[in-house]
């Protein structure tokens, strides 16, 4: 099959000839039809500090995906061939307190596929049976292949209360994006969400009713001021990674506001901690999907109005991955598709 390989510890990704994955008892095989290409998948391509020190050579890439059954393992009782799918991406053990407690997403032996297991950017996928997640018809491919990072937006949205808040995002990246068009099917008041990259704010306001801020330009306490709150933003969601998005969050969140932290920075970041204390702010790391409760969560707000697609900017064929990569590395784009139907 064709495959999408980290073939040598260089920059670049390889598009190589591989033998069909064999499942286990309690596996299935995908055909894989739409593939997402994500951050994680650029630094593999970039082979950065972190990709070096995470991802073994060589390695299948890719994680998000959409594709149907095509095999079943023998053990493999409630799913059957032809059900189109996508999965969660994170293999979870079985054996510790998390796991044993139902908080799967918590397990501390967690791997994930395309990073340290091998991945999706391929024309079949093995995958446990435990981590499918069926499709309904009303959910095309293309969505099926970005439901890994809209469940992280899922899960970091409903990590508090939005109903009637005012909810600020950092970073319009294709993850803050969806967040926002989710906090406002979820019934938030204003949505204002911040990037220094205008192409990225442009792209928000045309999938959310979103209130798009340039902090490279506007301040957030005009901001604030303009949409009449009187103290501060209730809910923040930081999706950037960056330093100075964080303290901007920090300074423009109510007493007593909640802050879920997706974007990862690229290091230890100082924090002004009294800020955090005197006004009493609930900071909570999020990591992943909640598996399977994002899954349902999503899957339900897909089928009764969440309209992401317009998150999609750019598909390919896979044979053109370069492309995909090239568009993702612009800044321009939302989410790239790569098509393994072709
Ligand atoms: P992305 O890199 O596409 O988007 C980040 C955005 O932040 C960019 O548009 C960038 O211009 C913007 N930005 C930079 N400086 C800023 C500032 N000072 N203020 C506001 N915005 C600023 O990333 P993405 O794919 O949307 O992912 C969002 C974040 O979530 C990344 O940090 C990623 O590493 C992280 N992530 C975490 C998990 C997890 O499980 N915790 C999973 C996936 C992604
Ligand atoms: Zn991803």
């Amino acid at each position: 099959m064709k495959a999408l390989c980290k073939s040598e510890p260089r920059e670049g990704l390889w598009m190589t000839r591989a033998p069909l994955p064999e499942i286990g008892p309690d596996d299935v095989l995908i055909k894989i039809n739409k593939t997402g290409i994500c951050g994680t998948d650029v630094h593999i391509w970039n082979w950065d500090d972190w990709a070096q020190n995470t991802v073994p050579v060589p390695l299948i890439t890719g994680h998000e995906f959409a594709g149907e059954i095509v095999e079943l393992g023998r053990n493999v009782t409630e799913l059957s061939i032809g059900q189109r799918c996508s999965g969660e991406g994170h293999l979870i053990g079985k054996t510790s307190r998390q796991s044993r407690s139902g908080k799967f997403h918590l397990d501390p032996a967690t791997r994930g596929i395309g990073v340290n297991e091998q991945g999706a950017f391929a024309q079949y996928l093995r995958l446990p049976a435990f981590n499918v997640v069926s499709l309904p018809d009303e959910i095309p491919d293309d969505i099926g292949a970005i439901l890994d990072p809209l469940g992280n937006a899922v899960h970091t949205a409903l990590s508090f209360d939005l109903v009637g808040e005012d909810v600020l995002i950092t970073g319009a990246g294709p993850i803050g994006i969806m967040a926002a068009a989710v906090a406002r099917h979820v019934g938030a008041r204003h949505v204002a969400i911040t990037d220094v990259n205008p192409a990225r704010l442009e792209l928000a306001a045309q999938v959310a009713d979103v209130t798009p801020v340039n902090v490279a330009e506007e301040d957030l306490h005009d901001v604030i001021a303009k949409l009449k709150m009187k103290q501060g933003f209730d809910v923040g969601m930081e999706m950037s990674g960056n330093q100075r998005a964080l303290d901007q969050m920090v300074e423009a969140m109510t007493m007593g506001g909640r802050i879920a932290m997706l974007g990862i920075p690229p290091g230890k970041s100082p924090v002004d901690w009294s800020r955090i204390v005197f006004k009493a702010i609930t900071i909570k790391g999020v990591y992943g999907r909640e598996i399977f409760e994002t899954w349902y969560k999503m899957i339900a707000m897909l089928e009764n109005g969440l309209d992401v697609s317009k998150i999609i900017t750019h598909r390919f064929g896979a044979d053109d991955y370069e492309a995909g990569f090239t568009a993702m590395k612009s800044g321009l784009s939302g989410k790239v598709i790569l098509d393994w139907t072709g």
